[in-house]
């Protein structure tokens, strides 16, 4: 039989197709995506990297490609087709710019169709691109609209001071359009398939959870509970404050914390920085399949929290972490053998 030889440079077209052929129609597609991107970057066709840049952000808890939400109908029988897809770029219209703190804006784009939804499921993530003097940025964002929003996808972005896209998107004035694709991946949520989710996010790393939240509060048939533990520095940094804290109110499935490092007097909320203190009282107990985890921020946070997580006795396989080192994180706590969880629906 043919055996690889991992020395030889040639290349063995012959053993390539074979295994080619092996692979299902979705894996397929994602390898092709990755090969065109690096023949981009080979060809010097793409952007290049910065060192924190992440357009090559793998995530490790897909195991295959993104399941995407197709046409679906509303209760009143109307279909409602996906506006992006995850093979082509579409090109969305900004709409609406919402500066919620110094450097954090909302974002609203029209998609090309009024009638129809992102094609995102709830958690799910987009590519999104612009062009700069010819050369392609392309990034990784995580709507905050539910899929239920016809015609509109919202997004919520930190301007990095000197990043390649944020000062793309700082520029853009209404009517400017912004291409995106997807879903890339992402956790992805079903409806009245959990007791309890449970959200720990900072700063603008809430964007996902601010999508599942929205999907749920859009959805008076789904049961799940919903905790969320929400830090910023100050309080105008925490996204949809407002939105969040009427629904807080008036719907009790679900339960936020916010919490600041930074305020006046007139701060309700609760106040000092994520520690396993502060998040133990609000975690609900461990109980195996019908809670799950998510965390929406920063390494340093994400070990406080995976820390606590632990002692309590969640399970490694019930959290799932956004973002690039998300596996790293969990088996620097759980240990290398550590389960991880999947993106398949919960
Ligand atoms: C799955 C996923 C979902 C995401 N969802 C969101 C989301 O919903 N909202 C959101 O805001 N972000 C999100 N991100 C992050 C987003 O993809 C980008 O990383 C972010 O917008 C920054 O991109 P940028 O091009 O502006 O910065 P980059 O150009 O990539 O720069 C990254 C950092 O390096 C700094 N930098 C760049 N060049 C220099 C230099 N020459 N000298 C010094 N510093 C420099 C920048 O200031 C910035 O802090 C997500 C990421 C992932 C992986």
């Amino acid at each position: 039989m043919e055996q690889l030889d991992y020395w030889s440079q040639r290349t063995n077209k012959r053993l390539l197709n074979y295994e080619l052929k092996k692979l299902k129609p979705e894996v397929k597609k994602e390898l092709a995506h990755k090969m065109l991107r690096e023949c981009e970057q080979e060809l010097g066709q793409d952007s290049g990297t910065a060192p924190n840049q992440d357009t090559d952000f793998y995530d490790p808890f897909s195991t295959s490609a993104a399941l995407p939400l197709g046409a679906f109908k509303d209760p009143a029988g109307k279909v409602h087709l996906a506006a992006l897809n995850a093979d082509t770029f579409t090109t969305l219209k900004l709409t609406e710019v919402i500066q919620e703190a110094d450097k954090v804006q909302r974002l609203k784009f029209a998609l090309p169709d009024p009638e129809a939804h992102s094609g995102c499921l709830p958690g799910q993530y987009v590519q999104a691109r612009v062009n700069v003097g010819g050369k392609f940025h392309e990034r990784y964002l995580s709507p905050m609209s539910a899929p239920s929003a016809f015609g509109m996808m919202e997004l919520g972005l930190r301007l990095e001071t000197h990043g390649a896209f944020s000062l793309a998107v700082k520029n853009m004035k209404i009517g400017d359009t912004l291409e995106c694709r997807g879903p890339c991946g992402g956790f992805e949520y079903s409806a009245g398939k959990l007791d309890t989710l449970t959200m720990i996010a900072t700063g603008v790393g809430a964007t996902p959870a601010i999508q599942l939240i929205c999907s749920i509060a859009n959805d008076p048939s789904d049961t799940t509970k919903v905790k969320f533990f929400y830090h910023a520095k100050t309080p105008e940094q925490l996204l949809c404050l407002e939105e969040l804290t009427a629904l807080g109110k008036h719907d009790s499935r679900f339960d936020f914390t916010f919490c600041v490092s930074e305020c006046d007097d007139s701060w309700t909320g609760s106040e000092g920085l994520i520690d396993a203190s502060t998040l133990k009282p609000f975690l609900p107990p461990a109980n195996g399949k019908t809670n799950k985890t998510i965390i929406c921020t920063g390494p340093v946070v994400v070990i406080t929290t995976l820390s606590a997580l632990h002692e309590l006795g969640y399970k490694s396989d019930d959290i799932y972490i956004y973002g690039p080192f998300g596996v790293e994180l969990i088996r620097a706590v759980y240990g290398q053998k550590a389960k991880l969880a999947t993106h398949l629906p919960c």
